[in-house]
């Protein structure tokens, strides 16, 4: 005999799904975020009716608390690492114009089209302009979809099926097992190593240089360094000896910094390596430029070209969003990466204490303590940015990653750090509220 529900049942009382999608409330959600979101919003909260954990009087209302805020999984987080470029958290954090222009382009734009003529323009030519008139030493600029792309560009139009001349010392490993040496043989070019490890001269390459030489490139160690007893070429070294035998050379700058920074000594910039003669210099949009994911490509008039009008180039071509978001960024005010950058110890300072008094008003006893920020994402390695974090029971940690504004910070020194230093001032009142909300003693 099948046992049939009993009136103390739960399973009694679960609504239909197709009443409670009918239900006015969920009207609105179903429009602005699709039924099926609202859908299974809607099977979980019948299944926590099932199982007791919900009364079927209160289900519409735990549906439209767990609906998320947009039809995207992504969930904005408060990056409290004190790492401003974190690679997990999606590297650099859009500014405000950037923001605007992504939202003004997601429509129809004149993206590819000239309203004067009402003929076809140059893709992205805002955005080419942009970063051209930034770095007047660049003959031509092009744009492809992130770093590495640029580079697969640059080694398939200069040297598929022949050589890529490249240090011992620069075959890098960008980061969850990626590879350069790897990137650069999947075109069908062939890597000849020059040097060791530690050195590599000019005279390396110059005895390497042959028929079969594509191009020469020289690669920023951007997370690590060689410390010791080193030698390398430079590209002011290496230009002044290509040039003459016709041979082009490519510089992979990483962070893709047009111009120097006064914080950032060692960071290579895109205006110096082209002064010193580089050929073609490639770079990230979202390191320390503070942009979308794009690669950036500077150089010869003739070379960006070829480069622009090769077949794969359309494979790589970036969306009309990020080349919004990277004009504004070229064109807009200092990006959260470099306010961060450029942040003083001191008002970190007075930052973390305004937020530590505010918690312990609320009884959690939080510490303000100096610390020491990193660029993150491949970027200045070596640099030690004086910092101010927020310092809470390390116990803390999961919760607030997981609170509905989710905090990350870090666990140091069996502590859990909130570095203000990779956190806008604006938001310091968002994550007072969110510890506040997560950590307080609710007896
Ligand atoms: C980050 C980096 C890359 C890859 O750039 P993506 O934009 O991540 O594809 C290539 N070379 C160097 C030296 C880098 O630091």
């Amino acid at each position: 005999m099948p046992t049939a529900a009993t009136s103390h049942d739960p399973r009694r009382h679960v609504p239909r799904t197709d009443r409670l999608l009918a239900d006015e409330r969920l009207a609105e959600p179903i429009n602005r975020l699709g039924p099926a979101l609202v859908k299974a919003a809607v099977v979980s909260a019948q299944e926590r009716v099932r199982t007791g954990g919900l009364t079927a009087e209160t289900v519409v209302e735990a549906v439209l608390e767990s609906l998320p805020a947009n039809a995207s999984g992504l969930v904005p987080v408060i990056n409290a690492t004190g790492v401003l470029l974190h690679t997990n958290l999606g590297r650099a954090a859009l500014s405000s114009a950037a923001v605007d222009a992504v939202a003004a382009a997601a429509g129809p734009t004149d993206v590819e089209f000239d309203r004067s003529t009402g003929e076809r323009a140059r893709r992205g030519r805002g955005a080419l302009a942009a970063l051209a008139e930034a770095v007047p030493e660049a003959g031509a600029v092009h744009v492809v979809n992130n770093g590495a792309a640029a580079l697969v560009l640059a080694a398939t139009a200069l040297a598929a099926g022949r050589e890529i001349l490249i240090s011992r010392g620069e075959m890098v490993e960008i980061g969850d097992g990626f590879r350069l040496p790897d990137l650069l043989g999947s075109t069908g070019a062939r890597l000849r190593e020059v040097g060791t490890t530690n050195r590599t001269t000019l005279k390396d390459y110059l005895d390497a240089v042959g028929e079969q030489t594509g191009m020469v490139l020289k690669v920023h160690p951007s997370n690590f360094v060689v410390r010791g007893f080193t030698a390398n070429a430079s590209v002011a070294e290496l230009a002044a000896a290509l040039g003459p035998l016709g041979v082009p050379l490519v510089a992979d700058l990483g962070s893709g910094l047009l111009r120097p920074h006064r914080l950032l000594p060692d960071e290579p910039d895109a205006a110096t390596a082209l002064r010193d003669g580089a050929d073609l210099v490639t770079g990230s949009g979202d390191k320390l430029l503070g942009g979308p994911q794009a690669g950036l490509m500077l150089g010869r008039v003739e070379l960006v070209e070829s480069l622009r009008r090769h077949p794969l180039a359309r494979a790589l071509r970036v969306d009309k969003l990020t080349l919004a978001a990277l004009e504004a960024t070229v064109r807009g005010p200092a990006t959260p990466v470099i306010r961060a950058l450029e942040a003083d110890a001191e008002q970190l300072r007075r930052r973390a204490e305004a937020v530590v008094e505010s918690l312990r008003q609320s009884g959690i006893p939080a510490q303000a303590v100096p610390c020491t920020a990193r660029v993150g994402a491949g970027g200045a390695p070596e640099l030690a940015l004086p910092s101010w974090a927020v310092r809470l029971p390390a116990e803390h940690s999961g919760s607030l990653r997981r609170a509905a504004t989710p905090v990350v910070g870090r666990v140091e020194g069996g502590a859990l750090l909130l570095d203000l230093r990779s956190v806008p001032a604006a938001q310091d009142e968002s994550l007072t509220a969110a510890v506040r909300s997560t950590c307080a003693d609710p007896t």
